[in-house]
């Protein structure tokens, strides 16, 4: 059982991460560089695959297309599981890319590509803070605010692949703000690293980074205080529509501004078992991402590969 392999990979706006794992989900390399800006998607998956070439060979002493490697599995942004393309991912330039296609043919094996933050789901629920629920949405707070829906242990994609989108729920806000999709009074026009340095500029009239948010937050400082409770109380909007519609055991928070850090996440969990329908008060546990929160949706991609080729 355990000379069986699958890589993960998460392309993201800024990194690029790589995961080779056994079927025992145990992490035998990871790697992380940036994502190119200046060469195109085909370009860019043969450099991976080159770079998964010197992996395997280092590590199983194999090459690609060696059977024992049961597949790739791979996030990006907008990343449809059914059509295998990304239509149009504007934080990568990418437009009309047969995603699917290129891992495939450069990588030798099955190739599943997938919304990234509902690989990073994935992950938790087979690996991960998910690993004991049946019913949680993750929620990822980054560059953009993603999410993915684990209903009854399995992904939920909706009818086109487009589903669990809880980063565009629209919530009621006094301040206008336009989201990067064009919609307005988006979660992410808010809950984004973008939204979020926004509200600290309205707040305070400086700029400062989220890293020292979280740093003077902790010390316990009275505007760092009143920016977070500002931003709970964004997020909390969203979660309560989410949560009368799902039902969830507990949302698991994983990206970048969830460094902010435990109590961050007590916060969240206060407020929202507070603001949520009665019969729901109370059952709604926050949780902090695990095997996604430094590793992106690398475990999700090849839990998918393990679960769809191995079952
Ligand atoms: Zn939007």
């Amino acid at each position: 059982m355990k000379d069986q392999y699958a890589f993960g990979v998460d392309i993201g706006g800024t990194n690029t991460k790589i995961g080779l794992f056994n079927v025992a989900g145990e992490l035998l390399s990871f790697r992380i560089h940036p994502t190119p800006k200046d060469c195109g998607p085909a370009l860019f998956i043969q450099q991976l695959s080159q770079e998964c070439e010197h992996i395997l060979a280092s590590e199983l002493k194999i090459k690609l297309g060696d059977k024992s490697i049961l597949g790739v599995g791979a996030g990006a942004p907008m990343a449809n599981y059914f059509t295998g393309r990304v239509d149009h991912a504007p934080n990568l330039g990418w437009k009309d890319v047969p995603l699917k296609e290129l891992f495939a043919t450069h990588f030798k094996t099955h190739a599943i590509i997938e919304n990234d933050a509902n690989l990073a789901a994935m992950g938790e629920n087979k690996w991960g803070a998910g690993k004991h629920l049946s019913d949680f949405i993750l929620i990822t707070l980054g560059t953009g605010v993603g999410s993915g829906l684990i209903l009854n242990n399995k992904l939920y994609r909706g009818a086109n692949g487009l589903g669990g989108e809880g980063g565009h729920v629209i919530i009621p806000h006094e301040k206008r703000r336009l989201c990067s999709c064009g919609g307005m009074n988006h979660l992410e026009s808010y809950l984004s690293a973008k939204g979020i340095k926004q509200t600290i500029k309205e707040l305070t009239h400086e700029e400062w980074t989220i890293e020292k948010l979280g740093i003077i937050f902790r010390e316990g400082d009275l505007r760092a205080t009143t920016i977070i409770n500002a931003i709970v109380d964004e997020l909390v909007s969203g979660l309560v529509s989410m949560s009368v519609l799902i039902g969830p055991e507990a949302f698991v928070i994983g990206g970048g501004v969830s460094k902010l850090g435990e109590a961050f996440n007590q916060l969240i969990e206060n407020k929202l078992n507070n603001q949520v329908h009665y019969s729901l008060r109370g059952k709604i546990k926050v949780l902090s991402a695990s095997v996604s929160a430094e590793k992106g949706a690398v475990y999700g991609g090849a839990a998918l590969i393990f679960d769809e080729v191995t079952h």
